[in-house]
């Protein structure tokens, strides 16, 4: 199993190939890896991102079959089927990293902003859930300046709410406090960045 800063080190790697346009994975893998994956899956890393259809970490990170156990749920946000799944992969495959992968320009990020500001009647209760897990990590920027800059007030936004749900799978699981403190499990937050397509790690 990859150790943590070497599973890091493989994601940023194929990050600047993706934002330079040198990718080495094509969209069909090969017969022997499908083969090789089909016996057995060895993830290096578990990314919990966003559900955006311009931010699949597979991609963007220019991995391939059987490379990333993925998460994917509006917002990013941390539920209790996310920190089981992380739980799952982190227990059974040995994996050493956890990214939780967070965007520019998140729809759901602007969403909750909106609904503070100009609640819905009858919003549904399922969207709801989302909102209400996005919601008191943005909430107190609107108290802030940021409030008259939209740009700004959306980016500080998703960046803490990217920190919420590093938090909550850091402090909010037994098994991954464990993992962290006697196996070396690291959980770090990163931003994609729609328009340059790289991503910044934020330890
Ligand atoms: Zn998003």
């Amino acid at each position: 199993m990859l150790p943590a800063h070497e599973a890091l080190e493989r994601l940023r790697e194929g990050n600047y190939r993706f934002a330079a346009g040198t990718r080495s994975h094509n969209a069909d893998p090969s017969a022997a890896r499908q083969d090789e994956v089909g016996k057995e899956q060895d993830p290096f890393a578990i990314v919990l991102g966003c559900s955006d259809s311009r931010v699949p970490a597979e991609i963007v990170f220019d991995q391939g079959l059987g490379d990333l156990f993925v998460i994917r749920v509006a917002g990013n946000i941390v539920a209790p089927s996310q920190v089981g799944s992380v739980e799952f992969a982190a227990a059974r495959f040995g994996t050493r990293l956890v990214v939780v992968l967070g965007h520019s320009e998140c729809g759901a990020i602007l969403a909750t902003l909106e609904e503070i500001q100009q609640p819905t009647e009858n919003q549904s209760r399922n969207l709801s859930s989302i909102v209400d897990r996005v919601r008191p990590s943005v909430e107190g920027l609107l108290k802030t300046e940021l409030r008259h800059d939209m740009d700004a007030l959306v980016g500080h936004a998703v960046r803490a709410n990217v920190g919420v749900s590093v938090n909550h799978l850091r402090h909010g699981s037994e098994i991954l406090e464990n993992l962290i403190q006697h196996e070396g499990l690291l959980i770090v937050g990163a931003e994609y960045s729609l328009a340059t397509g790289e991503v910044a790690f934020f330890d």
